[in-house]
């Protein structure tokens, strides 16, 4: 195993330096289980190579990643019997990212478990959503 690069916590995960309770790995990617689980089976996949978050890595990557985190959601429902499965991807402090070594989380999910959304539903102001659809159009 080669050594950790730089203090990310994940690199060192890979190189070995760190436990990890490994669920799944192939070449390029790596899954195991959050240690700060939000539900039973939480899992995370991360990519061998040290990528910060979706902004820096490149789009044939990204894409790798979803597969392999297709591949960790199968296997835990398969396993696990969950009746569900929530991705989230946390990209920076902003977008509420703590380990910037980009991974996607795949968590399993029963009904009627604990979890809830992370933001509140609302609707949208129909006049600032045309704005938006505007700028984002032209
Ligand atoms: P995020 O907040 O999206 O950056 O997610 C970071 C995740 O890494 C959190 O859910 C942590 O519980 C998890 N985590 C941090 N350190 C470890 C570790 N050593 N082993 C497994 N999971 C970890
Ligand atoms: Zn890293």
């Amino acid at each position: 195993m080669s050594a950790a690069i730089n203090d990310c916590i994940f690199c060192k995960i890979i190189a070995g330096e760190i436990p990890s309770k490994r669920i799944y790995e192939d070449e390029e990617f790596l899954s195991f289980l959050d240690i700060f689980p939000a539900s039973r089976g939480h899992s995370l996949v991360i990519p061998k190579k040290h990528h910060e978050d979706i902004h820096t890595i490149s789009a044939d990557l990204y894409g790798q990643l979803a597969t392999s985190a297709k591949k960790v959601a199968d296997f835990l429902q398969r396993k696990l019997g969950s009746e569900g499965t929530t991705i989230f991807q946390m990209n920076r402090e902003a977008g509420w990212q703590t380990v910037f070594h980009i991974h996607m989380h795949v968590i399993p999910r029963w009904s009627g478990d604990s979890l809830h959304k992370p933001w509140d539903i609302a609707p949208a102001d129909e006049s600032e959503l045309a704005v938006l659809h505007k700028l984002l159009t032209e």
